[in-house]
Order: structure tokens, then C-alpha cells, then sequence
């Protein structure tokens, strides 16, 4: 059986009662519907350093880039713990071959972004911080795809999250055993026209390095590949995007369609793009062509089926 990906997660995410005030921030979507695809490996930065649940809630204070996790009323600071809690825990994950993770919002150790800081003498808050544990990890694996529970209800950003963490399991998959450089030009094929849906900018300049692959530089040439693979999937893959490619696809099929088919699928892209339709119409439509007329170099395109159907 195939293996699955593993996800990094924040542990009360899943439901386990482990916040500071013994609850839990359990979130359907991320539990049930890709928990189906992936093995969870959940980490809870304040339990796992030592702390008790339940536990007196800590906030984020002082210097936004660099501030300290102190305890709201005793004001015991814990930011060297958790720091070195981070990195021991880091070393453990690096093992994991992770292929994204998933942090509790606003939390002063799990927050990835906009988490409140506040000064040191007491007032107002600048919601521009970064929780402590989630730095860590954002610094030791930035190549990974990082999102918040409660930015995946934004249907894009849950589709960003779950292309980019299908994208990166393929990339260990294929970097799994050295590959070849055909190996790498056939990955590259599949992933021409999900890039250019992200990133027309690195369609192009990937396919000239790809071009020009040799064996004998395949090592230096994969991390620089897997970097700029991985930036070009983060760029929002936006509808004018997505129109240009469903296009490029129907040009594949010039001699299969009558004028009436050409006719009804422009028809259904244009309506896509000004937000009448959702992208899995037009997508169902050139897929079923794509099998009617057996395109093989458009069966094999990720754009078309970029994680399962299920996560849509
Ligand atoms: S937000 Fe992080 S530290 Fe807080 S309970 Fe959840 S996993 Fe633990």
C-alpha cells in the first residue's frame, strides 16, 4: 500500500483536550476529510516543554520580531524553555520528511502570523507576531507549506494548502531513491501546467532549466529545483491564471471539437473566470474530453487532478 504524507499539526487541532484551559480547538475538515490522506504528526509545543493542562495562559511580549512568552498574571517567562524545546523538537521532525503543517491560529506558540504581542509596561497589543514554536519551524523547513485552521474556511487558501502539500509529497516520493534526470524531466512534464496556473514567470524559466538537465549535475540542480517549484505553487493560482490554462488545453483539442463544443467550453471558462461557475466544471468537461480523444500528454497533467476530489 502506498504510504500516506505526514503533516505536521497542532495537537489540539485533533481534537485532544491539551489547551490551557483543558479544551480543545477540534476542526472537522482538517480531521476528517484530509485526514483520510495524510498521517498526522501532532506536536503541542506547551504540553510537550513541560507544561501542565490545565495551565495559566501565556501571551507574547515586547519586540515584535523577537518577543518573550510569559505567563499573564505570574508573569513567568518561558520563551528559553519553549526555544530550546523548539529545536530538540525540530531535530525530531527533520527525520519525519514532512510535507507541510498545520498551526492553531493566534496562539503565542503556535500562531503563524498575526498573533497579538503586547508591550512590556502593559497596553495595547500590535496583532504582528509570530508564536514561538511556529517560528522555529518556519525557519528550519521553509520550503513547506504552512497555513492556519481557520484560514482553510477561504475555499483558495484550503486549495493552496492542499495543492502545495500533494506537490511536496511527490517531490519526497520522487527524491526517495537518487533520481535520474529522466525521472526528474517526467516529474517536471506532469507539473508544467499547474505551475504555469501558479506562476507563469517560473513556467518559463523551469522549463529552460529543465532543458538543459545533465546527469551529472542532478544533485546541485534538485534542491534549486525543489526551491523554485515550491515558490512558483505558493503564488495564488488566480482565475485570469486559471482561464489562460484552460485555454492552452482546449487548443490541444482544435481537430477533436465541433465549433459548437469549442463554443459551449469558452463559454463555461469565461463563466468560470467571472465567478458564475467553480474551476471543477470546466476541469470535469476537459477531462472527459481528454479521455474521448486520449490526449496522454494532458492525462498526466496534475492541473487536472491536483489532490483528490474529496478535499474540494
Ligand atoms: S495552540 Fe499549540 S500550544 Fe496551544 S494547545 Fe494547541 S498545540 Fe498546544
Amino acid at each position: 500500500m502506498e504510504s500516506k504524507m505526514k503533516i505536521g499539526i497542532s495537537t489540539c487541532l485533533l481534537g485532544k483536550k491539551v489547551r490551557y484551559d483543558g479544551g480543545h480547538a477540534y476542526n472537522p475538515w482538517i480531521a476528517e476529510a484530509l485526514g483520510k490522506f495524510v498521517d498526522f504528526v501532532p506536536v503541542c509545543p506547551e504540553h510537550e516543554c513541560g507544561m501542565s493542562i490545565p495551565r495559566e495562559a501565556l501571551r507574547l511580549v515586547g519586540d515584535i520580531e523577537a518577543p518573550r512568552l510569559i505567563t499573564i498574571n505570574s508573569k513567568i517567562d518561558y520563551t528559553d524553555r519553549m526555544q530550546a524545546f523548539s529545536k530538540r523538537k525540530i531535530q525530531e521532525l527533520e527525520s519525519q520528511q514532512l510535507c507541510g503543517f498545520l498551526f492553531k491560529s493566534k496562539s503565542p506558540s503556535s500562531g503563524m502570523e498575526r498573533v497579538k504581542v503586547y508591550p512590556p509596561g502593559g497596553g495595547l497589543f500590535q496583532k504582528k507576531g509570530v508564536g514561538i514554536f511556529a517560528r522555529e519551524v518556519m525557519n528550519a523547513f521553509p520550503l513547506l507549506p504552512f497555513e492556519e485552521e481557520g484560514r482553510l474556511n477561504d475555499p483558495s487558501l484550503r486549495a493552496s494548502f492542499s495543492v502545495r502539500i500533494f506537490v511536496m509529497h511527490r517531490f519526497i516520493k520522487l527524491t526517495s531513491q537518487t533520481p535520474k534526470a529522466s525521472a526528474l524531466v517526467d516529474f517536471h512534464t506532469k507539473h508544467k501546467l499547474l505551475i504555469m496556473a501558479h506562476s507563469p514567470d517560473a513556467y518559463r524559466s523551469l522549463g529552460k532549466m529543465v532543458a538543459e538537465i545533465r546527469e551529472q549535475t542532478l544533485p546541485g540542480f534538485l534542491s534549486s529545483y525543489t526551491e523554485q517549484v515550491m515558490k512558483a505553487v505558493k503564488h495564488p493560482a488566480t482565475r485570469a491564471r486559471h482561464q489562460n490554462v484552460l485555454q492552452h488545453i482546449l487548443g490541444y483539442f482544435k481537430k477533436d471539437l465541433t465549433a459548437f463544443e469549442k463554443a459551449e467550453m469558452l463559454e463555461i471558462i469565461e463563466r468560470y473566470r467571472t465567478g458564475q461557475l467553480p474551476l471543477i466544471v470546466p476541469i470535469t468537461l476537459l477531462n472527459h474530453y481528454i479521455r474521448k480523444y486520449d490526449k496522454p500528454y494532458l492525462a498526466q497533467q496534475y492541473y487536472l487532478n491536483p489532490y483528490p476530489l474529496e478535499l474540494m
